[in-house]
């Protein structure tokens, strides 16, 4: 390529993939340009992780001031006021979009407000302007989906869920996965009678099994209305709120019906397609292994690819392909063995195979698994159980899974998951001494196979 153009990296999108590359590679020597039409730091910052968990921290507070009485507080009455944790979330917002917007400044990064289109396989047009780039980065994320359902308008998404103007007194959750389970949890914790509708036999499809049934039984016993092998047919309008009719039969009036039945690449009305670019079926952007799609100078990195939609994904995305672009290092992000926590109550890490996946893979496996009520309960005599489970290789002895579902368990999981990336064994985990007391000590601590493996090992 002889041409000159204005820009090494052009970049649509500031969410957390698009800010990293565009930070990374101007620090690596190359001119970089990012557009956004929204605030920065994309779903993540502004509709997703972090809101999300300062409002699980929010409905957190209930068991809490309930379970401090039997540790000699005195009984407290509190109450909840949904506009103070708006208020606050918008203000720690604002507070991490200036921090953003100094970074990339800082970076020598140049942020453009609006929209980016392509015009080429080199050129960007944002409003009048137009810009070209020897790389072009499409990081633009993805959007909730509302499935074609009689009265979908009445519904909202993730993205309206965290400044509604009043707290529901009743709200119906439409969805299985991470968002569903997770924004059930925050709104049962924060007094909100829930109703949480899953068209399968199990929430969290793709997650081990014994986590799957112990967050069904656990919301349960928190007071969550989980209904199984059950869809909407109809909302409608009923008085202040809405009516949700179930494939059942059943109808349930509530003030809110969110929807959380999973998001799409925010891909389309951007020229890709124009200028050549591959989309799948569901509108993801095509890419190769170093994150290069169908036109060589067009990169995409996070959600929009659907690969493995977390946020560090993407800024592991985001900084492989800086190395690969501007630091002759050519750099395949690695997708295996990463961690993830769902934040519902109690919390979810897992990292590595599920114990079906571990069984297809690796053929013999032993499981070793406890279920327990944590030590802060013996006084508080909640009935919230914990399980843990690791997943053995038989013939290589390493740790191939590791799931839980716990208080903390995000947190546990971390650094569990350095050991799984070091290809720990489990005479490794059997030789690290625990700290006593702690749930995580019970990971090194289990000694026998659940029972059904060592029958099929007899066999
Ligand atoms: P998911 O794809 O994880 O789950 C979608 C859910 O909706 C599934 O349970 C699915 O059921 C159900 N569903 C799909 N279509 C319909 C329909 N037509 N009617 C009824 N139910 C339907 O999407 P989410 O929206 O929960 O999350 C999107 C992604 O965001 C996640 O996959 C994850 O990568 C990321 N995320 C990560 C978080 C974290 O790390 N803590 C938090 C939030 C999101 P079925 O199982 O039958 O397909």
């Amino acid at each position: 390529m002889t041409k000159n153009h204005d820009l090494d990296l052009f970049v649509l999108g500031a969410g957390s993939g698009g800010v990293r590359a565009a930070r990374v590679s101007a620090g690596m020597g190359a001119r970089v340009a990012v557009c956004e039409d929204d605030r920065l730091g994309g779903t993540c910052v502004n509709r997703g992780c972090i809101p999300k968990k300062l409002y699980v921290y929010a409905s957190h507070f209930h068991d809490e001031f309930e379970d401090a009485v039997a540790y000699g507080w005195s009984p407290v009455s509190p109450t909840f006021d949904w506009p103070t944790l708006v208020a606050n979330k918008e203000k720690e917002l604002g507070r991490l979009n200036g921090i953003y917007a100094g970074l990339l400044d800082g970076a020598g990064v140049e942020t453009i407000r609006g929209r980016g289109t392509l015009v080429d396989a080199h050129t960007v047009r944002v409003g009048d302007e137009t810009y070209t780039a020897k790389h072009i980065l499409v990081a633009t994320g993805g959007y909730p989906i509302v499935p074609d359902v009689e009265g979908r308008e009445h519904a909202i998404t993730s993205d309206q869920a965290f400044d509604l103007e009043t707290l529901p007194e009743r709200i119906v959750v439409v969805g299985g996965g991470y968002i569903a389970v997770e924004f059930a949890a925050i709104f049962n914790g924060l007094g909100v009678e829930t109703s949480l509708l899953y068209r399968g036999e199990i929430p969290l499809r793709g997650f081990d099994m014994d986590v799957r049934t112990t967050v069904t039984e656990e919301s349960r016993k928190k007071g969550i209305d989980v209904r199984l092998e059950t869809n909407v047919t109809r909302i409608e309008r009923a008085g202040d709120g809405f009516r949700a009719t179930t494939t059942r039969g059943d109808v349930i009036e509530a003030g809110q019906v969110m929807y959380a039945t999973g998001r799409a690449p925010n891909s389309r009305g951007m020229g890709l397609e124009e200028v050549g670019v591959e989309l799948n079926r569901k509108g993801a952007v095509v890419v190769d292994d170093y994150s290069r799609s169908s036109v060589a100078s067009i990169h995409a990195i996070g959600d929009v690819t659907d690969r493995l939609n977390l946020t560090p994904v993407a800024i592991h995305e985001a900084m492989c392909l800086a190395q690969t672009l501007f630091n002759d290092n050519p750099t395949k992000p690695d997708h295996r063995e990463v961690a993830t926590a769902v934040f519902c109550q109690p919390e979810v890490g897992t990292v590595g195979f599920t114990e079906e996946e571990a069984r297809a893979e690796h053929g013999a496996v032993d499981i070793f698994r406890t279920r327990f009520r944590a030590l802060r309960h013996t006084l508080t005599g909640r009935d919230e159980g914990t399980m843990m489970k690791l997943i053995v290789d038989r013939a290589s002895d390493r740790v191939v899974g590791c799931h839980m579902a716990g208080a903390h368990a995000g947190e546990i999981i971390q650094g569990i998951a350095i050991a799984i990336k070091c290809r720990a064994t489990k005479a490794q985990f059997d030789a690290t001494i625990g700290i006593h007391p702690t749930s995580a000590e019970e990971f090194v601590t289990m000694r026998e196979p659940v029972a059904e493996a060592t029958r099929e090992a007899a066999e």
